[in-house]
């Protein structure tokens, strides 16, 4: 009987001829010896299947029962690893799904910019060769009031490479409890050390004040350092050294004051219900000499570290050999260009930038977004889920902002068959997957990370999410869902 059924399992030709017939898009999409392997891979599941007992049917290895199956196991192994997502986590910065949306207009940049060849290195006035760097260090200075800036990889290596110019060898004095964790298990101190510097901490978890700086101030130290903890606050019995304080004492010892700003930001939020954080002009002008901040935080642009300050030590950080390890590629300098000029207009940055444009979402535009998804969706599932619309809270995410919750009016799926639970890991598996939040046993999408366009997509997925039957995982074995 197994004999029987090792026989009746087709060739892998016979299968990539029956594929070519019924899955003509699937078979241009996926690379030729690709596609190969994975038949392979799905018969291997079969033959696995008949030797333990788990397929005792012939008819299972028919081809109108094997064809479907392959082609479902060779579209969800074969399909590029790295895809589009729908964030509907109401979490605008999520460094889990890419951080920043890049502008309409970056979008294009990036596409110009890589589509043929540019003046990337080449000075356009005299045909010699030129500095990366020319294209966006005007506009940096113009945005923060500094009087030079550099950009490389992000803001980890900014943190590095500004340290390793300036610091190494010698002590950098910075704030116990400014020594923060970043996520993903990487520390800024561990950062700062590799650059060299001796860290001399400071002050207490919870307060420093200015003699703590003065008196660990001595012939080997440095620099002074801040490190903006944007990612958590201490409530409480707690004090600080403003920039402008620390400025002062770093210059009366003729020592740089170093300031990592993490998320930096152009425009002030407070009116969006987000107070308290500096924007990079505010640092720049209490007299920091370096700032660092990241370009795909509430910047809202690519994946860049942004160094901007006196021109003396921004011209002795970009001599530094770190650099030519660290330093940006096309791409990014092209959408960093956009996104900066969409900023020389703060209106036309609040509503272009994406990033911007989420976080000062009005709670109008959100209940009617929410309320457009949620009749998209009544239509789409009809009887399977009940739909209703609830207020909720979206957060910035990326470390920006951690207690300030963002109003807003969130679409509460509630299957009724299979739970909440089997939903949000069935959307996991849809083309594109589209990622939500559960409580209280219902599936919750937050229109404020969703754009406008995105709304059908996101309905057609869930529907098809409710609709499918279990084993369209891909981390399943293959012949499972057989
Ligand atoms: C996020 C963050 C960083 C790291 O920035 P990346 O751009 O992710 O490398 C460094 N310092 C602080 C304070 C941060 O918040």
């Amino acid at each position: 009987m197994t004999q029987a059924l090792f026989r009746a399992l087709p060739a892998v030709d016979a299968c990539l001829n029956a594929l070519e017939a019924s899955e003509p898009a699937l078979v241009a999409a996926t690379p030729r010896p690709l596609l190969r392997a994975l038949v392979n891979r799905f018969l291997d599941g079969c033959r696995a299947a008949i030797r333990e007992g788990r397929l005792t049917d012939p008819i299972r290895l028919s081809p109108e029962v094997l064809l479907p199956g392959l082609a479902a196991f060779a579209a969800r192994e074969g399909a590029p690893r790295f895809r589009r997502v729908l964030n509907a986590t109401g979490v605008v910065i999520h460094t889990n799904m890419g951080r920043s949306v890049l502008p309409a207009e970056a979008v294009e940049a990036v596409l110009n910019a890589c589509r043929g060849y540019s003046n990337l290195e080449l000075n356009l006035a005299t045909g010699e060769r030129g500095s990366r760097y020319s294209h966006v260090e005007d506009l940096l200075c113009t945005l923060t009031g500094a009087e030079a800036a550099l950009v490389v990889n992000n803001n980890a290596a900014a943190v590095l490479i500004t340290m390793d110019a300036l610091c190494a060898g010698g002590e950098v004095v910075v704030a116990r409890g400014q020594l923060v964790e970043i996520g993903g298990s990487f520390r800024i101190p561990d950062v700062m050390e590799r650059s060299g510097a001796a860290l001399r901490e400071v002050g207490c978890t919870n307060r420093v004040h200015p003699q703590d700086y003065e008196k660990a101030i001595n012939e080997h130290t440095v620099a002074l350092m801040r490190v903006h903890t944007s990612n958590y606050r201490i409530v409480g019995f707690h004090s600080d050294v403003s920039v402008a304080e620390l400025a002062e004492i770093a210059h009366r010892y003729g020592l740089p004051l170093i300031e990592d700003l993490g998320s930096g930001s152009f425009l002030d939020f407070s009116a969006n219900g987000l107070p308290g954080e500096p924007t990079v002009r505010s640092v720049v002008a209490a007299g920091a000499d370096v700032v660092t901040f990241s370009g795909d935080k509430v910047l809202g642009g690519p994946q860049a570290g942004i160094i901007v300050g006196k021109k003396a030590i921004i011209e002795a950080i970009k001599r530094n050999p770190l650099n030519r390890a660290l330093r940006i590629d096309k791409m990014t300098l092209a959408a960093l260009e956009a996104t900066l000029r969409l900023y020389l207009d703060e209106e036309t940055a609040r509503r272009r930038v994406p990033t911007a444009a989420m976080m000062s979402a009005a709670p109008e535009t959100l209940r009617r977004r929410a309320s457009r998804l949620a009749s998209r969706l009544r239509a789409a599932c009809r009887e399977r889920a009940d739909i209703c619309l609830v207020p909720g809270e979206s957060r910035v995410g990326g470390g920006s902002f951690p207690e300030n919750a963002l109003p807003t009016t969130l679409v509460a799926v509630t299957p009724r068959e299979g739970g909440a639970e089997r939903l949000k890991r069935r959307l996991l598996a849809t083309v594109p997957p589209l990622i939500g939040r559960l409580e209280n046993h219902a599936f919750l999408l937050d229109p404020r990370t969703l754009a406008d366009e995105e709304i059908p997509l996101a309905a057609r997925v869930v529907r098809e999410a409710l609709e499918t039957e279990d084993g369209g995982n891909a981390a399943m074995p293959p012949i499972a869902g057989l």
